[in-house]
């Protein structure tokens, strides 16, 4: 496990890349675990897919 002091704030979520048709996920990203191992890449990819699932419902919508 890898979590620099202070480093959580500077976490991305998967749908903070600053594009709408980018989506972030590894364990660098933010998650409920916030430090480098297996458990926060799983999650950072849960979140990732839930991510582009909400966007493409939400442009299926418009
Ligand atoms: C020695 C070591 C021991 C560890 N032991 C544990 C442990 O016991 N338990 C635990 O939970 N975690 C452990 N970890 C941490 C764990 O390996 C990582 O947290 C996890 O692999 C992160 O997964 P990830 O998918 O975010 O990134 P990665 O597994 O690093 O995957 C990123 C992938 O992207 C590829 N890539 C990078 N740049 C590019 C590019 N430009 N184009 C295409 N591909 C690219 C890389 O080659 C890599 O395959 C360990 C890490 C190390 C280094």
């Amino acid at each position: 496990m890898l979590a620099i002091p202070g480093s959580t704030r500077h976490r991305l979520a998967a749908d903070e890349s600053g594009y709408r048709n980018l989506f972030l996920c590894g364990d660098w990203t933010r998650t409920r675990i916030d430090s480098g191992s297996v458990e926060a890449a799983t999650l950072s990819a849960i979140a990732c897919a839930a991510a582009v699932l909400a966007a493409r419902d939400g442009a299926a919508a418009r």
